[in-house]
């Protein structure tokens, strides 16, 4: 992501590329060797943009093989996606005490104040902390610590990119490492266990699509979804409002469909699901505070795990309360 990439000059902060390697990023933190020994690995380059289910099972499996390993792990990512995978990560991999930290940037590397560097240091510091122990898969961006589970990206310009509404974990000042909270990990995440062969780079999983409802929204896009994917979550207008010719489709549907919501903040209760979703005979869920990238990436491991309508409605409940 920007983290890894140059511009034309030192003003611009858009339109660059991304072409950094890993050695050149550490290259501009050399005091970082007096807070750890640090081994690392190119596992890709690209804009966030570009993930997909290969490079995701890349980070999962670089994570996976060096649990035993090191005392900590740091990912760096483009913004605009890093939630979906420390999400990804957190939902799958057992990372018992060792702290996993995501870290991105929104100046490219060249641009006056460049955070990439300070935020690398950060993380890299956070990582190697003790106190950093028991606390899942975080992210550390602009001085805050968060959890990858709650986090979002929520302005995609300014340097304070990220927000979570479930509050910070600590901050990072003049090389300490504060938290504001004993050792803790998402509530109720559900940890999927990945089937996947050592003979093979990866699995793919389910395919779910993400619409997002409008005005005058048409009820048809719902059964032309279903011709090519296994699930479906909508960005409900509210808390899980959308048109009733909508809700009559959404219920006739027999693929699992998630409610979830265009707002950051809020959640979508069951109680919001249209009349009759809350019985066994629809394929209707909410999303409770789950967003709908998070939404998606959720449904899909349940699909992959080939999970019963009712398992992967207690998944959701239990995540977020459903
Ligand atoms: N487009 C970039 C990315 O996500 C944005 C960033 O890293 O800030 O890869």
């Amino acid at each position: 992501g920007t983290i890894a990439s140059k511009a034309d000059n030192s003003s611009h902060t858009a339109g660059y590329q991304v072409d950094l390697t890993i050695q050149d990023l550490l290259n501009s933190i050399p005091d970082i060797s007096r807070i750890c020994e640090i081994e690392y690995e190119q596992l890709c380059n690209v804009d966030s943009k570009d993930m997909d289910e290969e490079l995701l099972f890349k980070i999962y499996k670089g994570i996976s093989d060096s649990l035993q390993t090191f005392d900590g792990i740091v990912i760096t990512h483009g913004t605009d996606t890093l939630a979906e995978t420390a999400f990804f990560i957190e939902s799958t991999i057992d990372t018992g005490d060792l702290p996993i930290v995501f870290v991105g940037s929104m100046r490219p590397s060249t641009s006056v104040s460049a955070d990439g560097p300070m935020n690398l240091f950060q993380a890299i510091s956070i990582a190697a902390n003790s106190k950093s122990r028991g606390r899942g898969v975080l992210v550390s961006l602009n001085d805050q610590i968060s959890a990858g589970y709650y986090i979002t990206k929520t302005n995609a310009n300014s340097l304070d990119s990220f927000n979570v509404r479930q509050g910070y974990l600590g901050n990072f000042v003049n090389n300490e490492v504060h938290y504001y909270y004993p050792p803790v990990k998402p509530l109720g995440c559900h940890k999927f266990k990945l089937k996947i062969s050592p003979h093979s780079p990866g699995i793919s999983l389910p395919r779910v699509c993400i619409l997002y409802a409008h005005q005058t929204m048409d009820p048809s896009l719902i059964e032309l979804v279903t011709e090519k994917y296994e699930g479906i979550v909508i960005a409900t207008m509210g808390a899980g409002s959308l048109p009733n010719a909508v809700n009559q489709c959404c219920l006739n549907m027999k693929i699992p469909t998630v409610y979830s919501k265009r707002t950051m903040d809020g959640m979508v209760p069951i109680a919001n699901l249209p009349k009759g979703a809350d019985t066994n005979s629809n394929f209707i869920i909410a999303s409770g505070y789950l967003n709908p990238e998070k939404s998606r990436i959720l449904l899909q491991l349940c699909l992959a795990g080939n999970y019963a309508m009712e398992e992967i409605r207690l998944v959701f409940l239990c995540v977020y309360g459903g």
